[in-house]
């Protein structure tokens, strides 16, 4: 799934429709089309489309019963539906738009009517996306924000009761980064940052893992399903990656150029461990990352394994 894709998706069991709607919007934008709701549901998880067309009356799954299915699934509910449909009583309008959908238009439609209704929505959507990336993304560095980070937290370690996955966390501090800025300037501490997110970026595995700024000029990985293992080693390569950027720290800083302390925790699956306890976990890493000289990555202990063993 990408969320750069720009086409409009027509569900409607008439090839005539599809054809009319595709002459109508074509010019605009990409149309794909399904003839029900089982191969709307097929092009949807190849692509999420930006807009649906929806017809109401299909064999198989109608139109309301598609819609409102769509409408709870977190990954397709943002997509807009609007109905195209001969359906015309109020009621039945009624019960489309309580089905989730923006918009309902009856047939015979006026081409002009759907093209406007269509660009209006199709634009609505992309501001919203836009503020919803803005709102998730630290303006500096391009790296998710703490907002984020935290309701990502919040769905990586779930209730007590559900089985949660395993979860390697990372926090990193710049080394004496108030003489870096008292040296060189805001602006020259700013492009640091910028070059050290880039370092973060690069060290994740894919998709599921997120480098987030957590606050100043500290950052946190969240490295889900990773080893306690996996979660070292990409710790080091951050590490090592930003050391190796060589950029020259001042005088007075304890190393010539600048490094990161890191603290590093790891959750194993099927534990229950609060967010704070996790984050205060790595927190003492990085403070004893500091207080050890700075430049190096230090592993919570786990206080799990201070337990004595059973029957022992
Ligand atoms: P330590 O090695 O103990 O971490 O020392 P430090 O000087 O890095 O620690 P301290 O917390 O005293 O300083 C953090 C500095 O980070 C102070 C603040 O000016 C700087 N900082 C925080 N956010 C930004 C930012 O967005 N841009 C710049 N340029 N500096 C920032
Ligand atoms: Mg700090
Ligand atoms: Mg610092």
């Amino acid at each position: 799934m990408t969320a750069d894709s720009h086409y409009i998706l027509v569900v409607d069991d008439q090839m005539s429709n599809i054809e009319l709607l595709d002459e109508l919007l074509g010019s605009d934008y990409e149309i794909r089309f399904a003839l029900d709701a089982e191969g709307a549901l097929q092009r949807i998880a190849q692509q999420l489309p930006e807009l649906i067309l929806l017809d109401v009356m299909m064999p198989g799954t109608d139109g309301y019963t598609l819609c409102a299915q769509l409408k709870a699934d977190p990954v397709t509910r943002d997509i807009p539906v609007i109905f195209l449909t001969a359906l015309a009583t109020p009621d039945e309008e009624t019960r489309g738009l309580e089905a989730g959908a923006v918009d309902y238009i009856t047939k015979p439609f006026t081409p002009a009517v759907v093209r406007a209704r269509v660009r209006n929505h199709v634009e609505l959507k992309r501001s919203k996306d836009i503020l919803l990336a803005l709102s998730q993304t630290d303006v500096l560095t391009g790296l998710a924000n703490r907002r984020f980070l935290f309701d990502r937290l919040a769905s990586l370690l779930p209730d007590p009761e559900q089985h949660s996955r395993s979860l390697g966390l990372i926090l990193t501090d710049v080394d004496d980064f108030k003489r870096y800025n008292d040296s060189f300037g805001h602006p020259a501490g700013d492009h640091c940052l910028q070059r050290i997110a880039d370092v973060m970026r690069a060290a994740l595995r894919g998709q599921g893992d997120l480098a987030a700024r957590y606050g100043g000029e500290e950052f946190c990985c969240l490295l889900p399903d990773a080893s306690q293992e996996q979660t070292l080693q990409i710790a080091e390569r951050i590490r090592a990656d930003v050391e190796a950027l060589h950029i020259p720290h001042c005088r007075t800083a304890r190393h010539p150029h600048v490094t990161l302390s890191i603290g590093v925790t790891h959750k194993p699956a099927g534990r229950h461990q609060p967010i704070s306890e996790l984050l205060g976990l790595a927190d003492q890493a990085l403070y004893q990352a500091k207080a050890a000289g700075r430049n190096r990555v230090i592993c919570a202990k786990d206080s799990e394994e201070d337990q004595p063993a059973h029957g022992a």
